[in-house]
């Protein structure tokens, strides 16, 4: 497989350092608010990237951190602490605040097919991990204490821009206004590792250090989290295109130094998913989120089939309009995939290999969904039986994530069943039982209920309402 690679700004055949098994790192959402959708066309893409190689045979290990600790309004280490503001938003704790988004966000990508990482760590598990790698810092001179921080001397490396073939745009380092410009720092790309003075007192998590009483920065934690969990090197670190500076050159400066030798091989970035007025973002207060797509009245997966549908190296842009066409293809998909008949044949392990490589070819080519949804599409006119034609949906599915055959199955069975019976005397009757038993009329309402149930006619109470059927 062709994978571009952002620290050699070119696409590179992929090579994982040991056979057979893929070590891949992502950075996990910040949790003090819902995840926005454009926070999700990130996972989504990450996660097409994780089922393809496992598509391909590898054994793929993924770590995943939840930051709750650390990451402050600029990424450039000033502002309010982002948890903090999310407790004060909701007079909560940091605590109550970080598992009640985390379980929000794993309840967003399960309906977005978003695979569980196979490590999931909260920042605040790890602190030992980033005090062992900051002191070996401070021992070798790449870090100094200053005004109470422990910040990374960026001098001190022969090359720290890793990424710089990046736009201003892309670079920008996050929400900048009332931002004072730290004074401890020797250079002004340097970085706090560990923070026991911060413009706020009332930080709510600390920990004892051999700096003082604190809490680590932002870029250390995923440092820490992946050498934890997987070792001292790793095949693909992911994460969003604004995440590609300052947070993983830091992570990079600071992994390198301390460990010595390279850490990381290839850098897999998703760019972003704008609306007319610019990137979708968390501080920007208003953005949309899975359950609002759904009050919408939208199927989450026909979201994730929008974002397959253009490269994750372009960005996006996002209007309920695009969603729309998205909804109408997705359900057209369905529905053809339901008139495919499961029993029609055997699967011909000739046009089936023939079918996989025209989608293997387009992922293999820097994870091209856009091409693949074409190859998907191309199976519906292969001349060929249905259970060729399921079997490879299903094979390709298990990479899409789109639940393809789950839903024609779902569609197959509710198109056979027969047709409801209406009837308006009973529906009325039902209506007025409902009033009934809202104005507390008890007695009215098993009086209609007693009456229907002398003419044969069965009332069935449900979550969407009564219903009834003939006995
Ligand atoms: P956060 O929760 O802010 O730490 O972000 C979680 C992930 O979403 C990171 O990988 C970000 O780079 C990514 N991200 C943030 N905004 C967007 C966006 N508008 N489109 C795509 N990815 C984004
Ligand atoms: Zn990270």
């Amino acid at each position: 497989m062709k994978l571009y690679n952002s620290a050699t700004r070119t696409k590179e055949e992929f090579v994982p350092n040991h056979p057979g098994i893929v070590k891949m790192y992502t950075c996990g959402p910040t949790v003090y608010h819902y995840a926005h959708i454009g926070n999700l066309r990130s996972y989504i893409m990450e996660d097409v990237l994780e089922k393809y190689l496992r598509y391909l045979g590898y054994n793929v290990k993924r770590v995943m951190n939840i930051t709750d600790v650390g990451h402050l309004s600029s990424d450039a280490d000033t502002g309010e602490d982002k948890m903090l503001k999310g407790a004060k938003r909701e007079h909560k704790t940091v605590m109550e605040i970080a598992k009640f988004y985390t379980d929000a966000f794993f309840s967003d990508c399960a309906k977005l097919d978003i695979k569980t990482p196979d490590v999931v760590e909260p920042a605040t598990h790890c602190i030992d991990e980033y005090i062992k790698i900051i002191t070996k810092l401070m021992d070798t001179g790449y870090a100094y204490f200053a005004g109470g921080n422990v910040y990374f001397d960026t001098s001190k490396l022969e090359r720290y821009y890793v990424f710089n073939d990046f736009d201003a745009e892309d670079l920008d380092v996050g929400v900048r206004e009332g931002v004072e410009e730290d004074l401890n720092k020797r250079n002004k790309n340097d970085f706090v590792l560990w923070f026991t003075k911060s413009k706020f007192e009332d930080q709510a998590l600390k920990w004892d250090s051999p700096w003082g009483v604190g809490y680590p920065g932002w870029h250390i934690e995923c440092s820490g989290i992946s050498m934890k969990h997987l070792g001292e090197d790793l095949d693909i670190h992911c994460g969003g295109i604004d995440n590609a500076f300052p947070h993983h050159t830091n992570e990079i400066a600071q992994s390198e130094s301390y460990l010595g030798h390279k850490w990381c091989n290839f850098w897999f970035h998703v760019y972003h998913l704008n609306t007319n007025s610019g990137k979708m973002s968390k501080s920007k207060g208003e953005f949309l989120t899975v359950s609002l797509l759904e009050q919408k009245g939208y199927d989450p997966l026909a979201y994730r089939f929008f974002c397959l549908q253009s490269h994750y190296r372009k960005s996006l842009v996002f209007t309920l309009e695009n969603l729309d066409n998205a909804q109408t293809a997705y359900d057209k998909l369905i529905a053809r995939a339901a008139a495919l008949k499961p029993g029609d044949g055997v699967a011909d392990e000739g046009v089936l290999a023939e079918l996989k490589a025209k989608f293997t070819s387009a992922l293999d080519n820097d994870l091209n969904t856009s091409l693949a949804v074409t190859a998907l599409y191309d199976v519906f006119k292969a001349k060929t039986n249905d259970a060729t034609k399921l079997a490879a949906i299903a094979s390709f599915d298990t990479v899409l994530g789109l639940s393809i055959i789950e839903k024609a199955d779902e569609l197959r069975k509710k198109n056979a069943a027969p047709a409801e019976e209406h009837d308006e005397r009973i529906e009325g009757l039902l209506a007025e039982r409902a009033a009934a038993k809202k104005a507390k009329n008890y007695a009215e309402a098993d009086r209609i209920r007693d009456m229907l149930a002398a003419e044969g006619v069965t009332i069935i109470d449900t979550p969407q309402g009564a219903k009834w059927k003939r006995n």
